[in-house]
C-alpha cells in the first residue's frame, strides 16, 4: 500500500498530454491553447467613436462647427472633415479623417445644421478609440497554456481567429460493476440499489467539458468484466470502472485488467475513503478502478480522476489545492491514512461536515469541498491549516 503523496508523485510524473487538433473557435470551449494566438488584425481596425456625438476637427479659435455628415455604427464610406466641420457621430461609428475630438452631445448646443459648445470641455482626442488600442494585428492576444473560457471566446472572435489549436480532451469510456444495481426509475426489489455511481461519474466528466463519454454495466462475473473491458478500451483513451476492485470473492476489476494487459501503476492507497484504487495503463491508456462505494467514488473522481484528466488535455498544477483555509471545527482521527472528508468552505475557513462514512451522499447537499487531512494527523484544533479541493 502506498501513500497519498507517493501515489499522487507516480501520476504526475506518468502524465503527458494527448496531442494537438485544430477546433472551430465555438467548439474549443472549455479545451487549453497548444500555442500562443495571434490577432488576425488590429482592434480596434479603425479609429471610432467612443460616444454619440460630434467629431469635429477641433481649431481652439473656433466656435461654431457646421454639420457635414451623419455616420452611423457600420457606415463603411470614408469621410473628411475640413477646419470648422462636424460629423453627427454615434458609438462604434468610425470617425472621419482629420478628426481630433468627439463631442459627447450631452454638451453640445445644436442650432440648425450647426453646433457649439464650451472650448474649455474639449481635450485633443477625446472620445476617440484609436486603431490597435486593443491590439496590433499579429500580436500575441491569447498564450499557450490558456483554458478557452466564454471571455477568451470573445477576444479572439474580436480580432478575428475562427479556429485553434488546442490540447485533445481525452474519450472516456464508465464501467459500472455489480449485480445489484438498478436504474433509478425502475422499483427496486428486495437487495437491490440504484445505480448511483453512473450518474455521479456522467455529471462529474460532462462538468469538466468531456463529451465522448461511453457507459457499459456489468454483472460480477470476470469473463463478462473482461469482455467489456476489452470492448470499453478498443474506443477511449480513460478508463474508469466502479466496484468490483475490492478483496470480495466477487471482485473481478483487478483480474480482468490484467487479462487484458493492463499494468498496474499503483493499487491501494492508505487513504479513506477509497482504499482499494487502482490506476494502471495499457500503453498509453489509462484505468482508474474506483471502490464501488457512492462517496469514494466522487472524492477518488475529485482528487484523482479529474486532475489527471485536467493534466492531460494541458492544464498546469491540476493536483495543487485550491486553498489553504483554517479549520472551522476540530477533527479527531487515527494517525495511517489519510482522510478526504466533505467539507463546506468559504473566504473565512472550512466546516468539516458530519456524515463521512463512504456510503452516505447525505452530505453533499451542503458540502461545496473535499479536504485533505494528513496521513499523520490524530486531532485538529480549531484554526488548524488544511488543504481545500473544491468539489465543482
Ligand atoms: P464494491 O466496491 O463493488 O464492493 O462496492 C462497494 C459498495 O458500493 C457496495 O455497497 C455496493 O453496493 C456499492 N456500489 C457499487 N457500485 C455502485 C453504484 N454504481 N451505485 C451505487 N452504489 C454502488
Ligand atoms: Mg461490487
Amino acid at each position: 500500500m502506498i501513500s497519498v503523496s507517493e501515489s499522487i508523485e507516480i501520476l504526475k510524473s506518468n502524465i503527458q498530454t494527448l496531442g494537438i487538433e485544430m477546433r472551430d473557435l465555438i467548439d474549443s470551449i472549455g479545451c487549453v491553447l497548444s500555442s500562443d494566438v495571434l490577432a488576425k488584425v488590429s482592434v480596434p481596425s479603425f479609429d471610432n467613436s467612443a460616444m454619440d456625438g460630434y467629431a469635429i476637427c477641433f481649431e481652439s479659435g473656433t466656435t461654431d462647427y457646421l454639420v457635414k455628415y451623419n455616420i452611423q455604427a457600420g457606415d463603411t464610406h470614408v469621410c473628411t472633415l475640413n477646419e470648422n466641420e462636424a460629423a453627427r457621430i454615434y458609438t462604434g461609428a468610425p470617425v472621419p479623417k482629420n478628426t481630433n475630438a468627439v463631442i459627447q452631445q450631452e454638451i453640445v448646443s445644436v442650432n440648425g445644421s450647426n453646433i457649439s459648445f464650451d472650448k474649455e470641455k474639449v481635450k485633443l482626442g477625446m472620445n476617440i478609440r484609436t486603431l490597435g488600442s486593443q491590439c496590433f494585428e499579429n500580436q500575441i492576444i491569447a498564450s499557450q497554456g490558456v483554458l478557452v473560457t466564454p471571455a477568451i471566446l470573445g477576444l479572439l472572435a474580436s480580432a478575428g481567429v475562427f479556429e485553434v489549436k488546442v490540447y485533445k480532451m481525452p474519450k472516456v469510456s464508465v464501467i459500472i460493476t455489480g449485480n445489484e444495481l438498478q436504474k433509478p426509475n425502475h422499483e427496486l426489489e428486495f437487495g437491490q440499489i440504484y445505480n448511483s455511481n453512473e450518474f455521479a461519474l456522467i455529471g462529474l466528466l460532462k462538468s469538466m467539458g468531456i463529451s465522448q463519454i461511453n457507459t457499459y454495466q456489468v454483472i460480477d462475473a470476470l469473463i463478462e468484466v473482461e469482455k467489456t473491458v476489452y470492448t470499453a478500451l478498443e474506443n477511449s483513451d480513460i478508463l474508469i470502472v466502479t466496484g468490483g476492485v475490492s478483496v470480495g470473492d466477487f471482485d473481478f476489476v483487478k483480474q480482468a485488467l490484467e487479462n487484458n494487459q493492463v499494468k498496474s501503476l499503483f493499487y491501494k492507497v492508505k487513504q479513506k475513503p477509497g482504499k482499494p484504487l487502482f490506476v494502471g495503463k495499457k500503453q498509453d491508456q489509462w484505468v482508474f478502478a474506483l471502490p464501488g462505494n457512492p462517496a469514494a467514488v466522487i472524492t477518488c473522481f475529485n482528487q484523482y480522476v479529474k486532475p489527471s484528466l485536467l493534466a492531460i488535455s494541458g492544464h498546469k498544477n491540476t493536483f495543487e489545492p485550491t486553498a489553504i483555509l483554517p479549520l472551522k471545527n476540530t477533527f479527531k482521527k487515527s494517525a495511517g491514512l489519510t482522510f478526504f472528508v466533505k467539507g463546506k468552505y468559504d473566504y473565512q475557513g472550512v466546516e468539516i461536515l458530519q456524515g463521512q462514512e463512504s456510503f452516505n451522499l447525505l452530505s453533499f447537499n451542503a458540502a461545496n469541498c473535499i479536504v485533505k487531512i494528513d496521513e499523520n494527523a490524530e486531532s485538529l484544533e480549531i484554526g488548524s491549516l488544511v488543504e481545500v479541493y473544491p468539489l465543482d
